[in-house]
């Protein structure tokens, strides 16, 4: 009791004294402002605060939470530093927020004893946008039609400081950082498009945010309303936040509590929190466990590709954050997840682990690998159970994530099997928007069927002209769109699922004589009205066809697979799939030979029976070969192949000079 009374009493004698120390301080400030020196912020600056000034006017109390979590951010790296640097300032300094009110001066201070900045972060950090994505949060802010911007984008785009303006009418910065050989500084600016630096006197490590309100948000000035906004916004954060000497955070990390005492809404707070996206995650995973290894961890699946993450540029990962007995070691950690699971956001924090782990010995760490092999496995079983009872949300999912998800296939050897139920294709049997399940696909193959069938193709409209698919509507057999480049990756890999091959249409070798034909299928090409040709003429003309184009193709075959089409270009047995050699063609451009292929003529088609006929009657006609040849780049054109198109246009030019020549004279 009499231990609470002295606190309470220490505690008013603090405040007068701070009162004065806080005069003297504005005095000395604006003192040393005088003597500043005078800088622009960049252009994009400039144009994101006459945003946030002039269009942003609702939850404008956001500003709190984003220079909150800067402190915090500031904390967590001087915690880390402090782990393998001994010289840093003030080593016995909590690491604490406090939010100061002076409602004499209409002032609300934020300070932290964070990592702090030197004159040239300041410069660095605040003078200019150094983050990749503020150009893409300005030009969607400037296509907004309506001036009133979206205030959730702030965050977003990582240029949280500057919302601080939507309140103020000038913000002061003090700040010493933690390495001893650098000196306080002050900065400050009224977010007119200037800022002012100056040397100044600042006797611990940290960052000081001073600013002064506008007079029309003296609501921020008011106990109860930041009280509201940092247990709103802020609750989680793991360092304590003193206001006015009251600590008003829980403190507890949302990840070391039990999951039935977090609510949705403190979920997605922390999500937001820790990825700048305001967007609900799609699916959270929440684990506590004791044994064999201690850890607690935070998992979301995010809704949609977020918007600092590029498919292409795997080494910006974005996942992870690892915590050892509640300290903060590393954000977006790479050993806590494979590479193709980095849209996955979350924090890990085990017991287990030693707060001296460094980049290198995270690699060979037990610890690390067994929580690593726990996470993939709860992850995929969650995206597993979602694909079986939140059908819309897996589309969601695989619609964002797809091409990283397959790209799991190749490297996760011993959860190829999960991930091949996972995936989703479309497919010639339903409408363009649905897709299917490998497992969806066998349930419903055709009486006789044996393989697993698919095209790639750029998109649908391009494969469902391609001439292979003729048997297959004939047959009525199902066929797998592959519309995305990675799919020829995956492919080659993925030869099998359960017990049945994944055949290409295109291959030589399609085992479909066991599955009947679908008898109102059939095309009505063989009605159109051609010549009778006997076995012996075309035996005869698939020789010569075989001579014209040896040097361009392995052989020349009729084929059992077409109906409309009068050709079409198959692999041979083992050759790669076309998509495969299309991708290496482009890597290695000139030097990649497309391996020959085997052409199949269509012998039921009028134009082949026309050319026969001619064989027969004139086997010297110049037009026979021109059309043999043409023939194949017709088939490569269609498939999407590459092609010497200069050959070409001479070939055709000479075709529609017999041409034109042939109906003159008939005229
Ligand atoms: P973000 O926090 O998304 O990086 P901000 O505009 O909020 O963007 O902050 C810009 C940078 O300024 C931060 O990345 C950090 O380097 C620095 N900074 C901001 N606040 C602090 C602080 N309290 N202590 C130390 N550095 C800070």
């Amino acid at each position: 009791m009499e231990e609470q009374e002295k606190s309470e009493q220490e505690v008013k004698e603090n405040s007068t004294q701070a009162n004065e120390e806080f005069k003297k301080k504005e005095a000395e400030i604006q003192e040393k402002l005088q003597q500043g020196t005078g800088f622009e912020f960049t252009a994009e600056i400039q144009k994101l605060l006459d945003i946030l000034v002039n269009s942003l006017y609702s939850h404008k109390e956001i500003f709190l939470r984003e220079l909150i979590s800067n402190a915090a951010d500031a904390l967590d790296k001087v915690r880390f530093k402090m782990l393998t640097e001994n010289n840093l300032r003030n080593q016995e300094l909590p690491l604490e927020i406090h939010i100061q009110v002076n409602k004499e001066q209409n002032m609300l201070i934020l300070s932290d004893t964070g990592i702090g900045m030197s004159k040239e972060e300041l410069i660095e950090n605040i003078g200019t946008i150094a983050h990749s994505g503020s150009m893409s949060f300005l030009k969607q802010l400037s296509e907004q039609k309506e001036k009133k911007a979206d205030v959730n984008l702030i965050g977003k785009f990582g240029v949280g400081f500057y919302s601080v303006f939507m309140v103020a009418r000038q913000v002061d910065i003090v700040t010493l950082s933690a390495y001893p050989d650098k000196e306080a500084y002050l900065w400050s600016s009224q977010g007119d498009g200037k800022y002012k630096l100056a040397p100044i006197n600042k006797e611990t490590r940290g960052t000081e945010i001073r600013i002064h309100l506008k007079e029309e948000e003296k609501q921020f000035l008011e106990e109860e309303r930041i009280k509201s906004v940092v247990q709103r916004y802020s609750d989680f954060i793991s360092y304590p936040i003193q206001l006015e000497g009251k600590q008003i955070n829980k403190l507890s990390a949302i990840w070391q509590r039990s999951a039935s005492e977090v609510k949705e809404e403190e979920y997605k707070e922390f999500y937001s929190y820790l990825t700048h996206n305001q967007e609900a995650p799609l699916s959270t995973i929440h684990l506590s466990y004791d044994a064999p290894i201690q850890f607690n961890s935070i998992l979301f699946i995010p809704a949609s590709v977020p918007w600092d993450m590029t498919f292409d540029i795997p080494e910006k990962w974005h996942g992870v954050h690892l915590y050892a007995k509640k300290v903060f070691i590393q954000s977006d950690c790479e050993e806590l997840l494979p590479m193709y699971l980095r849209f996955v956001r979350g924090v890990v924090d085990s017991d287990d682990l030693p707060l001296n782990i460094s980049r290198e010995t995270l690699q060979e760490n037990q610890v690390i690998t067994k929580i690593r092999k726990n996470l993939v496995r709860r992850v995929l079983e969650r995206m597993e159970q979602m694909s079986a009872e939140k059908k819309d949300d897996y589309k969601k999912l695989w619609l964002s994530f797809s091409k990283f998800i397959k790209q799991g296939y190749r490297g996760d050897y011993e959860n190829r099997e999960k991930l091949a139920k996972l995936f989703r294709f479309y497919s010639s049997k339903e409408a363009p928007e649905n897709l299917i399940s490998l497992q969806e696909y066998v349930d419903r193959m055709k009486e006789g069927q044996k393989d697993i069938y698919y095209i790639s193709g750029e998109n649908r409209e391009s494969i469902e002209k391609s001439p292979h698919l003729e048997i297959f509507k004939r047959k009525d057999i199902e066929v797998l769109y592959m519309v995305e480049p990675i799919d020829d990756f995956l492919l080659s890999d993925m030869t099998k699922f359960q017990d049945k091959n994944i055949v290409s249409v295109d291959r030589e070798d399609l085992s479909l004589d066991d599955v009947k034909e679908a008898e109102e299928k059939k095309d009505a090409t063989e009605t159109k009205e051609s010549p009778e040709i006997s076995e012996r003429s075309f035996e005869d003309f698939l020789h010569y066809v075989k001579d014209i184009l040896k040097e361009k193709i392995v052989d020349v075959r009729f084929s059992k697979r077409l109906t409309g089409s009068p050709c079409c270009l198959v692999a041979a047995k083992d050759a790669p799939s076309v998509g495969m050699q299309k991708i290496m063609k482009m890597w290695m451009n000139e030097k990649y030979e497309m391996p020959k292929r085997i052409l199949e003529i269509n012998k039921e088609h009028f134009f082949i029976k026309n050319l026969i006929q001619i064989y027969n009657t004139d086997p010297r006609n110049a037009i026979l070969p021109l059309s043999c040849e043409q023939l194949i780049d017709n088939a490569l054109i269609l498939e999407g192949s590459p092609l010497d198109a200069r050959a070409m246009v001479p070939r055709i030019q000479e075709m529609m000079e017999k041409m034109a020549d042939l109906l003159s004279k008939k005229a």
